[in-house]
């Protein structure tokens, strides 16, 4: 069983140990020669194919190594592609041949340099909502101006189907090509078509409705559902909402930047929440039960009796719902001890028994 490997030195007429510089020059010399944007020729492609495959092995360290090792490389599936191929940087290589032609519109990567219809705009949209809405989630009404696909037309920009015909300056391709003369012989350059800008297409009479763009500007509103868990900064996408594309083109998608209100009692950390409940006196000394807010209705919380101020109590999972569904956060509930300002007779003889029943432990004394 024999390999059949092609003799890369001898198809770019390099010695086996020629430089880095060497094979670059040499594949400079036979681009410039077997191009097929400079050669007409029917067997010129294949030759171009054959030297940039040889220039790709040999300008690549890894690669010549091998070919000299084991007389072939590995390009890995589907052979030898110039998007793929290592060592030389064939873009500048060609851009150096091709210097000095202006708008010349060969692409050796099977690309296309068209221009198409433009794809919408995206659309930033911001939203205020309360604490409450961020914490259970909600829907909002949406209002902008954009462009929406021209429903006269539908979007095509034309006033009936046959007017729709192919561009007769490029004949539907979107692309025209000139020839032009070059030290290196005729050399064909490709453009974007000006009469259809690369859409191939023409109308004869355009949508009265649109002037032809197939879009129109309009204010629009639309809801979106908001949901649970978000917080100042979240930006949703809503993909499609955003403005409408040229004629053919996908939409934009919309942004909304979410900002969440100050609450009036409860501050957010995270998905925490924390609140700052007074609770009187006589049920901070003696221990008892305080109503306390929660992000969503009352709750009862139990005091023990001798609580300080500033004592945290936890509410677990009162707090808000992750974003992305991790559970929920905890209410934080700091206790301030209401001291009342005016009180009784009674009260005071009975405070003052108090305080000097606990004398002895005091501080000060
Ligand atoms: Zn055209
Ligand atoms: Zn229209």
């Amino acid at each position: 069983m024999s390999i059949l490997t092609k003799d890369y030195y001898d198809i770019l007429g390099v010695s086996k140990d020629a430089s880095k510089e060497e094979i670059k020059k040499a594949y400079k010399r036979l681009a410039k020669k077997y191009h097929p944007d400079l050669n007409k020729s029917s067997n010129a492609a294949e030759k171009f194919k054959e030297i940039s495959e040889a220039a790709a092995v040999l300008g690549d360290d890894q690669k010549r190594q091998q070919y000299d090792q084991f007389g072939s490389a590995d390009f890995g599936p589907g052979g030898f592609d110039f998007r793929k191929a290592g060592g030389f940087d064939f873009g500048s290589i060609f851009d150096e041949i091709f210097a000095g032609f202006s708008g010349h519109g060969f692409d050796i990567f099977g690309g296309n340099r068209r221009r198409g219809p433009r794809r919408g705009r995206d659309v930033l949209y911001d939203v205020s909502i309360t604490l409450e809405e961020a914490a259970f989630g909600t829907k909002k009404e949406i209002e902008i101006d954009s462009y929406v696909e021209c429903n006269k037309c539908n979007g095509t920009g034309a006033k009936r189907k046959s007017d729709i015909i192919n561009c007769p300056e490029c004949n539907g391709t979107g692309t025209v090509r000139h020839a032009r003369r070059t030290p290196f012989g005729m050399f064909a350059t490709q453009s974007t078509c000006r009469k259809c800008q690369g859409t191939g297409e023409f109308i004869e009479n355009p949508c009265p409705e649109c002037d032809g763009e197939g879009r129109i500007e309009k204010e629009i509103s639309f809801e979106i559902k908001i949901p649970s868990g978000v917080d100042t900064g979240t930006r949703l996408r809503v993909e499609g909402k955003g403005e409408a594309g040229e004629k053919g083109a996908s939409n934009g998608d919309l942004y909304v930047n979410i900002h969440v209100k100050k609450h009036k009692y409860f501050e957010r950390k995270g998905n925490d929440v924390y609140v700052h409940v007074p609770i009187p006196f006589a049920t901070a000394a003696l221990g008892g039960e305080a109503e306390v807010p929660t992000i969503k209705g009352k709750a009862t919380i139990k005091i023990p009796s001798g609580t300080q101020g500033g004592k945290v109590f936890r509410l677990r999972e009162k707090g808000i719902p992750d974003l992305h569904g991790y559970g929920k956060g905890d209410e934080n509930i700091i206790v301030q001890i209401d001291v009342p300002k005016k009180l009784s007779k009674k009260q005071k003889e009975l405070l003052k028994e108090f305080s000097g029943s606990t004398k002895k432990k005091g501080w000060f004394f």
